[in-house]
Parts: structure tokens; sequence; C-alpha cells
């Protein structure tokens, strides 16, 4: 049997259209968009074509997208290239608690150079507290950054208040659009975002290709130097084909949003009920509104997320624990912490992220093989045999 895949939150297979748009960009029409002669000509017109794409589809100009290699980079970049480019007005950097590691991270790398970071509170859902947010800005604070929709718990956030929030202080506001973009219709003149990150791999595109909307006006510190590539701002050759491919992603997946959206969330609904209803000592981590399509997020009490996965792995059942990048560490999910969540629950988290391929069959093939999963490992869970009587809420 084919395993069954729960995991787009983590990657996507590049779909048909994507792939056949990319090939002629890596054999026949290979020429360096920047060189100045008939092969470079054709090279730099299909990137200046997926330029335009994108940028009519998230309503900005083609000048204010520089394309990345994927939502690290973008995010690295934001972060980094705003604490640098504004460092004369103040040291003041807010973020929510809940980012990729690609913006943790960043924030206390530049903490250590001596940026002042500070971090919003969200709730138990995670959505974040506007109120305490006004109450941490101030003059002085130069960047605020949240991201569109979290990726492990799917909560997507207030982006246009907090925009309007660092804006009250003169800071530059971004969002972190890696899982929305291409899933939730986004204008970014509407949501008054200042910069913006975007991935294609997410979306049924190419890895290690994306995007930063960086509106015209805003300065941002180069991270890559010494090339003249996109307007000087971001050295190094151009990934022509990648950038077709991530074009012709974001295009079809504009074309089919509501379509998909509908379908995923129905498939995540019936998941999400089925779940609740039928496995006991479960949470679902995030919110039942104003959640991304297709994520469901559980932290199953007594059981580590690990032996859940790898018994889910065995069953051909292919999902995550924690976030994507950080699975594979023994660490407790940031993002379910922040959320209130004891350790031991934000130990025992596992996500599954549906896709537009996935099929009902497959995700009652899951509840079927959770519940067995689950009960086999609280049998052998000294925890659960002592705790187990006592309702969990
Ligand atoms: N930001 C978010 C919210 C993500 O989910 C991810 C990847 O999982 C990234 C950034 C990193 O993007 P990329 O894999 O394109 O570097």
């Amino acid at each position: 049997m084919k395993p069954i895949y729960f995991d787009h939150a983590a990657t996507t297979p590049v779909c048909k259209e994507a792939l056949e748009k990319m090939l002629p960009y890596f054999s026949d029409v290979f020429g360096n968009p920047n060189s100045q002669h008939a092969f470079g000509r054709e090279s730099a017109k299909a990137v200046d074509g997926a330029r335009d794409s994108i940028a009519k589809i998230i309503n900005c100009k083609p000048n204010e997208l520089y394309f990345t290699a994927g939502g690290t980079e973008s995010d690295n970049w934001a972060l980094r290239g705003v604490a640098h480019a504004y460092k004369d007005k103040g040291n003041h950097i807010v973020i929510s608690p809940i980012e990729h590691a690609a913006m943790i991270v960043t924030a206390k790398e530049l903490k250590k150079e001596g940026f002042d970071v500070d971090f919003m509170k969200v709730d138990e859902y995670g959505f974040v507290d506007l109120d305490h947010l006004k109450s941490i800005v101030k003059k002085g604070t130069i960047f605020v950054g949240c991201m569109l929709a979290n990726n492990e718990v799917g909560t997507i956030e207030p982006i246009k208040e907090i925009a309007e929030i660092a804006h009250s202080v003169g800071a530059i506001c971004f969002t972190d659009a890696v899982q929305a973009a291409g899933v939730l219709k986004i204008d970014v003149k509407d949501l008054g975002v200042d910069l913006m990150s975007m991935s294609s791999h997410k979306i049924y595109g190419p890895k290690g290709v994306g995007a930063l909307y960086i509106r015209n006006g805003v300065k941002v510190q180069s991270i890559l130097t010494g090339g003249h590539q996109e307007r000087t701002k971001r050295g190094g050759t151009t990934n022509v084909a990648g950038i077709v491919g991530f074009a012709t992603a974001f295009e079809i997946a504009d074309k089919e949003m509501q379509k998909n959206f509908e379908y995923v969330s129905s498939l995540r609904d019936h998941f999400i009920d089925r779940v609740l209803s039928e496995v006991s000592f479960v949470k679902l981590n995030g919110p039942r509104e104003n959640r991304l399509p297709a994520n469901a997020d559980f932290s199953f009490k007594f059981i580590e997320g690990e032996s859940i996965l790898f018994s889910l792995d065995l069953a051909g059942i292919c999902v995550s624990s924690g976030s994507a990048c950080s699975s594979g560490s023994l660490e407790p999910s940031h993002v379910l912490l922040s959320l209130g969540l004891p350790e031991e629950l934000a130990h025992g988290s596992i996500r599954f992220s549906f896709g537009k391929h996935n099929t009902i069959e497959e995700v009652d093939y899951a509840v079927d093989t959770i519940k067995t999963a689950v009960s086999r490992l609280r049998e052998m869970s000294p925890l659960f045999k002592s705790e187990g009587e006592i309702k969990y809420v």
C-alpha cells in the first residue's frame, strides 16, 4: 500500500503544471537572466513574467517582490535587514512567541548584538493579545513581526490590526505568510504589512524558492551581497526554473483556492470531530475557527508524540510531531509551550496536515489507526495506569 501523506504543512509534491513549465529552464532555456544576449533575455522574460503574476495575486507592484531561496531566507532577511537598516531610529523589536525558528533564532542573535527583543502574548489558541501588543510597542520600536498563520496549530492571526498597532509607533510590520500564501486570499495593501515572506514548496511548487515582498520605500539591508541580482538587493544567480515553478503553482493555488479550502477543511473537520469523540484524553491544539483549512494538531495525554508518529508510520500514515523543521529534536514545541500547555503535552503533539489529493477514506483509516495505536501505547504507559482514570480537560 502506498503511504498516506498527511504532512502538507512540511512540504507538498510539485504539481504537474509547475513541473512542465519548469522543465525547459533546466536545459533549452538555460541562459543567465543577467546576461545581455538572446539566451539571457529569454530567461529574464520568464522571471519577469513570474514576478508580474505573483505581484498581481498579492496586489503589489512587481518591483516590490524579491525572489529568495524560500521562507527561511525571507524571514531572516526581513528581520535582520530591517534591524540593521533602522538601527539609528531605535533598537526595539517585537515578534510573536510562536514564530517559525527562522524568526526566533534570528531575533535571539539580534539580541546578542544589542537589540531589545520583546514577545507579544498569545492566548491558549495562539491568537495574539492585541492589548498587550499595544502596551509594549513604543517610540523606538522598529520592527513588529507576526506570522499570518501558524505552521503547527494553524491559528490565523489578526495581521491587519497588528499592522495598525505597529504603524501607530512608526514601526515596520512584517508577516510570515509561508503557510498562508496560496491558501488564504492575501492582499498586502489591504493587510497593511510592509514586508511579507512566502515559500513555494508549501503550495505544490518546487523547494528552495520563495519571495519577500518589500513595500516600496521600506529600507532592508541585504544579507546576500556581491551580486547585482534582484535590483542589487539579493545577490546570487537567479533560480529561473524554480521561480517559474513557484509562479505557476501560485497561479493554480489562487485559481483553486475556494474549492481547495472547502474540500480540505471538510476533511479536517471530519477528522477533528471523529478524534475528539472517539479518542479519550486528547486535546485539540489551536482554535476551531480562524484556523488553516489543512491543519489538525492533537496532544495525546500519557504518550510521547514520537511513539504515535512511529506507530502511524508503520501503518503507512505520514504525519509530523511538533513543527516540521524542529521534528527530530527532543525539545517540546515552543509553540505549544507559548499556548500554555504543560511540557508533557507539548511533547505529545502530532500535526496532521491534509492536502487536495487526500480522501475521506484515508482520513477514516487514520482515525481507526490512531485509536488502535493510542490504546496500545497507553497500555504500556505506567502513567496512564496510575492517572488515566482522572478525567483530563
Ligand atoms: N515560516 C513558516 C511559518 C514555515 O512553516 C516554514 C517551513 O516550515 C518556514 C518559514 C521556512 O520556509 P522554507 O522551508 O521555505 O525555508
